[in-house]
């Protein structure tokens, strides 16, 4: 690895001070699982210092709050699977959150480096993007909510401008407790990045599906969400019929690519499929109230 300079921050204040001294040339290290790599394997060079934010305490931890759940930046994969709130309130992000590489990269590994690499891949993309979830991002001139979906760009690409740090993710209050399920489909049951993953919430009202969302990963330059097909659902009543069929539209609103690891018709197949187990896991998962509401 070529050389680079190193700095610490105590926390989230210290971090946008550090990158405002040193812009364009700084780099945000969180548990350094994709950054290293990145900078050990690829020929461009390094970033002239390196920030550190994992002595970060307010960057920390899993809360309830007046705003929604509210998962810090730097919280690891491991410690989402193993939050006993989040399994109440929003357990697919648990689900999303386990089959992240092996338990090495979960323990290290945090939510804001995955959202903030910016792979269409990334695993917990499609789950935050079907709880409309947002995302608080500080900088030079304070902090600003934006929705997670106007955080991706493009492959690698976020909307951060240079100095800005990602500080916590946030779902909001009124999509607590939405049944949400998350499918991934690699080449291997672990550490495989995925070929196509999939998530869907949804609420139901009299019989009829009710604000459903669905999100997709690893079948477009960056997570999307497939507005044809939950326009499809919406006010629909809830069948298995029908969530097979939103499997099929949302299949036409992929644009994957062929590579190595698959082809661009396989894929497509691919979000059919989970694009419907995604939303019968869903429905698994919603209460008996609820299930009695939509009956
Ligand atoms: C063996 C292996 C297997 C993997 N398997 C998977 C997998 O199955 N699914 C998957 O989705 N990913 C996988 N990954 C990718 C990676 O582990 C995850 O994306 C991880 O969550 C990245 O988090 P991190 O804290 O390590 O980020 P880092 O490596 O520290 O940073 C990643 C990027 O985000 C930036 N960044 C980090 N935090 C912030 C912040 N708060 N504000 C602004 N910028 C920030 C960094 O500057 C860098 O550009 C795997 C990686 C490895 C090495």
């Amino acid at each position: 690895m070529k050389p680079f300079g190193y700095v610490a921050a105590k926390d989230s204040e210290h971090a946008v001070a550090l990158l405002a001294e040193y812009g364009q040339g700084a780099k945000v290290l969180a548990g350094g699982t994709d950054l290293l790599a990145d900078m050990k394997f690829t020929p461009h060079p390094p970033p002239e210092v390196v920030v550190d934010i994992s002595r970060a305490a307010d960057l920390k931890g899993i809360a309830l709050t007046d705003a929604g759940l509210r998962i810090g930046a730097l919280t690891t994969h491991s410690e989402i699977v193993h939050s006993a709130v989040v399994h109440q309130v929003a357990p697919a992000l648990a689900d999303a959150a386990v089959v992240i590489g092996a338990v090495q990269t979960r323990n290290l590994g945090t939510i804001g480096g995955n959202l903030m690499t910016c792979v269409p891949s990334m695993d917990s993309g499609p789950t935050l993007l079907a709880f409309e979830a947002l995302v608080t991002i500080a900088g030079p001139s304070g902090r600003r909510t934006i929705p997670l979906s106007d955080l991706f760009v493009a492959p690698r690409k976020t909307s951060l401008a240079v100095g800005e740090l990602l500080v916590e993710v946030i779902v909001p209050k009124a999509n607590l407790y939405k049944p949400t399920a998350f499918q991934k489909f690699g080449l291997r049951k672990g550490q495989a990045l995925a070929l196509v993953n999939a998530a869907a919430s949804f609420w139901t009202s009299e019989g009829l599906f009710s604000e459903p969302r669905i999100a997709l990963g690893a079948v477009a330059p960056t997570v999307i969400r497939a507005p044809k097909a939950e326009a499809y659902l919406s006010g629909r009543p809830v069948s298995e019929e029908a969530m097979a069929e939103a499997g099929r539209i949302a299949a036409t609103e992929a644009k994957p690519i062929t590579d190595f690891r698959a082809s661009a018709d396989y894929r497509r197949d691919l979000v059919a499929v989970l694009v419907k187990r995604a939303l019968a896991g869903a429905w698994d998962r919603a209460t008996p109230n609820q299930k009695e509401l939509a009956s």
